[in-house]
């Protein structure tokens, strides 16, 4: 019966399992409402290990609460492996959690009267995995990976918060669930457990498991194989998110908002040289070719510029038109963000370190398309 219920993994890696959609939570209380989350999209891929970043209070615990059925969207819809889980009532999407979920809670919530080995066998008790005599064996195994073994006795309130935290975590791994929802799980860690419980995730996630890890902590973002920026209840675009990393997350959102996706086809052009550049461009996916076309006649491709490169920058930070010409490549279609010039010129004032960024980006390329032209004239003329 388990088994049934429980979804596949590993050989289905890489394709959709969940999807948020058009998600928003407003709380009412007595002191008025709070919209929390504003209209969030996301579809995340089985075997991703994904980090949810964000200030405090950005909505981070609120977003995951949405993907765990703990608590309801005021609209929208959250589907898992394409079951709409606000559809099913209340019990069974609490035996559907129990089965397919292992969550970290920010605050633990270990149970006060059991010791840290019982909170661990406790999922399994609850959806009824394993022989009630190999439970205590597969609890003990858990505590040991997290460094816990010696404390398995001990009640929540005798062990340390890290420890608390750690043994938080055995338990979300009890079921061997295949999604596993942690909310800040290496807050109260030193860097040592921290970086252990980041292997842990990283392992499980390449072995098919799907990771959805909130944290502050920005150098956390480094391990996980995705970062998501959510700010005052809006999720960044990803595609900002990456391409332009020193903009606070604010004006990320702010120029999430502004953006227009733009597609490409195969071999399109996309700036013309020598005509005025209108608008920054940013690579959601594709690859796009930068090409020079000299006194001589062949073309030069000087670049390729792939997935969270920008270009466009050169001729608005230096007025004038284009000096060379972009096209999408000629395998597969381009899919850009555009934002127009006077959203460009409105970042740089807000943003000087982006627009000292981009100005070095700027010298860096007009540069390599000098030496990549004189090579060029030197190979035609001697
Ligand atoms: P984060 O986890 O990013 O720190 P939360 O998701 O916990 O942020 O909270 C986002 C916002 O929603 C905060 O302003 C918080 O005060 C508010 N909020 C969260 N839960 C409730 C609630 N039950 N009632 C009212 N407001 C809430
Ligand atoms: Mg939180």
């Amino acid at each position: 019966m388990t088994k049934r219920t429980q979804l596949k993994l590993a050989t289905v890696n890489g394709t959709e399992l969940i999807k948020i959609e058009q998600v928003v939570k407003t709380f009412s209380n007595a002191a008025g409402e709070f919209t929390a989350l504003r209209g969030i999209d996301l579809t995340l891929n089985r075997g991703e290990f994904v980090a949810i970043i964000g200030k405090s209070g950005s909505g981070k615990s609120t977003l995951l609460n949405m993907l765990t059925g703990i608590d309801h969207p005021t609209a929208g819809k959250v589907l898992v492996d394409g079951i709409d889980i606000y559809a099913q009532s209340e019990s069974k999407r609490s035996l559907w959690r129990g089965r397919n979920l292992g969550i970290v809670f920010q605050f633990f919530q270990l149970l006060p009267m059991l010791n840290l080995l019982e909170n661990v066998m406790l999922p399994m008790d609850y959806v009824g995995m394993y022989d009630v005599d190999e439970r205590p064996k597969r609890a003990m195994e858990l505590l040991r990976m997290v460094g816990l073994e010696e404390q398995a006795q001990k009640l929540p309130r005798a062990a340390s918060t890290g420890q608390q935290q750690s043994a938080a975590i055995a338990r979300a791994l009890s079921t061997d669930a295949p999604i596993i929802v942690a909310d800040e799980p290496t807050g109260n860690l030193d860097s040592r457990s921290a970086n252990h419980i980041i292997d842990l995730f990283t392992e499980l996630s390449e072995r098919g498991k799907t990771i959805v890890m909130v944290t502050h902590d920005s150098t956390m973002t480094q391990r996980t194989s995705r970062t998501v920026v959510i700010s005052d209840g809006q999720l960044v675009n990803e595609t900002i998110a990456q391409a332009l990393p020193l903009l606070s997350q604010p004006l990320m959102k702010e120029l999430s908002n502004k953006a227009e996706k733009i597609n490409f086809a195969p071999n399109e052009t996309i700036i013309r040289s020598k005509d005025p550049v209108q608008k920054f461009f940013m690579i959601i996916s594709g690859k796009v070719d930068v090409v020079l076309h000299g006194r001589g006649k062949d073309d030069l491709t000087v670049s390729q510029l792939e997935r969270n490169d920008f270009f466009g920058e050169i001729e608005l930070m230096r007025g004038g038109k284009s000096v060379a010409s972009v096209r999408a490549a000629e395998d597969t279609p381009v899919e850009l963000l555009a934002i127009s010039r006077e959203d460009f010129y409105w970042l740089m004032g807000e943003s000087p370190l982006t627009e000292k960024a981009i100005g070095n980006i700027v010298q860096k390329r007009l540069d390599e398309q000098k030496q990549a032209d004189r090579r060029k004239r030197k190979r035609l003329f001697g």
